[in-house]
């Protein structure tokens, strides 16, 4: 017999808040529980950081589902962090409903026209070398546009665009973006220090990119480019349920291995509402700098493409392997601004300007995100 909702719901109103005489499904701690055969995942909310209480309380949840439901079943938990359970925990008023939790992110950036994020499923797919392109791209054809980098394990930014000094603080304490090649930057590379970063759990990112959005003056943009954290895991379930997102980019290599994570990024931003604004894919063939009328597949060919197809979302295009790219990402330079005309940067240029049409039609047919409230590790 497969397993419903309802009866893990039943099961964890036999788990208490130690400190409540209350289970986690009337104190609303418990959230979008998935289940798919025998495996089962859901969102355990704390109403702050608690390591110790979360743990606890996962292996609480995991046994009562294992006695009360199935044996068997193969329990995932993501942990999130709900500030409004805080109140309802001391009584003082019922949780919030979730149009109100949502309230803070469309006030987080209210200068910002759109929000892209770029993301992929692993990393050294190209996510940052697409997305310092795809900004630099968008400005030249005169748009005002910021990019973050929020890719704390390995943040790129410094080195795509060669910066090594500190960016300005203003009298009021506000961080002043450095701009180049007319992006706007800013990085966790800025600031934090990298190897700490490793151990840097959600909670915590989530915490500085909304410092990274309220703390600096980015003024006003028609395009903030999110460069992400690679990956599809609790960090950027968080991140992209924490700022207002206009839209996704996923970039992806051609191979097998790398269409799996795209499945899991299409899936993460459906989940949370946010419009999947296409496919890109990166490394699509080498071609040798001097000859440039080879083309070789040595990932295979057009796997992106036809997943974009089979996962219904659009296909924005195709990047070739050269070392021009590389070089010019070394030099921090960004080959649409070092070399514009070659047809490197061309492939770019074209994927920023079907970035720019999809959003003028995301924008034209869909309400703005609004509500991004579901925590689940696809
Ligand atoms: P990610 O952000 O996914 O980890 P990066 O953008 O940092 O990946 O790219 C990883 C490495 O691959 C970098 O050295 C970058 O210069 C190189 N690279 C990315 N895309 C290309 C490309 N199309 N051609 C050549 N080198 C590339």
């Amino acid at each position: 017999m497969s397993i419903n909702k309802e009866q893990i719901r039943t099961a964890l109103t036999h788990v208490f808040h130690p400190d409540k005489e209350t289970d986690l499904i009337s104190l609303e701690m418990i959230q979008d529980i998935i289940v798919q055969e025998k495996y089962i995942s859901f969102t355990l909310e704390l109403p702050e950081k608690n390591d110790k209480l979360a743990h606890s309380l996962k292996s609480k949840c995991e046994e009562a589902i294992r006695k009360f439901v199935d044996r068997e079943a193969v329990v995932d938990i993501t942990t999130g962090v709900n500030i409004s359970l805080k109140r309802k925990l001391e009584g003082e008023e019922p949780a919030e409903d979730s149009s109100q939790q949502t309230a803070e992110p469309e006030q987080l950036l209210p200068g910002v026209k759109n929000m892209i994020a770029v993301a992929s499923g692993k990393g050294g797919v190209g996510k940052s070398t697409v997305a310092a392109n795809l900004a630099v791209g968008l400005a030249r054809t005169g748009a005002r546009v910021g990019l973050l980098d929020t890719d704390i394990y390995g943040p790129s930014i410094p080195t795509l665009f060669d910066i090594h000094e500190r960016p300005n603080i203003t009298t009021q304490k506000k961080l002043v973006p450095i701009e180049k090649y007319g992006v706007k930057l800013v990085s966790m590379g800025f600031l934090v220090d990298t190897d700490q970063a490793m151990i840097w759990r959600g909670p915590m990112v989530t915490s500085a990119v909304k410092q990274f959005m309220q703390e600096v003056e980015w003024g006003e943009l028609d395009y903030m480019v999110l460069d992400l954290p690679p990956g599809t895991g609790d960090i950027q379930l968080t991140l992209v349920q924490t700022v207002p997102l206009t839209g996704a980019v996923i970039v992806s290599t051609p191979q097998h291995v790398a269409l799996d994570d795209v499945r899991k990024g299409v899936a993460m931003f459906r989940k949370v509402n946010v419009p999947v604004l296409g496919v890109i894919e990166n490394m699509s063939w080498f071609t040798p700098d001097d000859m440039p009328e080879k083309k070789y597949y040595i990932f295979g060919k057009h796997g992106a493409r036809e997943l974009a197809r089979k996962l219904e979302v659009p296909f924005l295009g195709e990047i070739p392997l050269r070392e021009s790219i590389m070089r010019s990402s070394d030099q921090g330079d960004p080959i649409v601004h070092s070399d514009p005309g070659s047809p490197a940067a061309e492939s770019f240029l074209e994927i920023s300007n079907r970035v720019e049409q999809a959003l003028i039609v995301r924008n034209r047919e869909q309400e703005e995100t609004e509500k991004v409230e579901i925590k689940f590790r696809p």
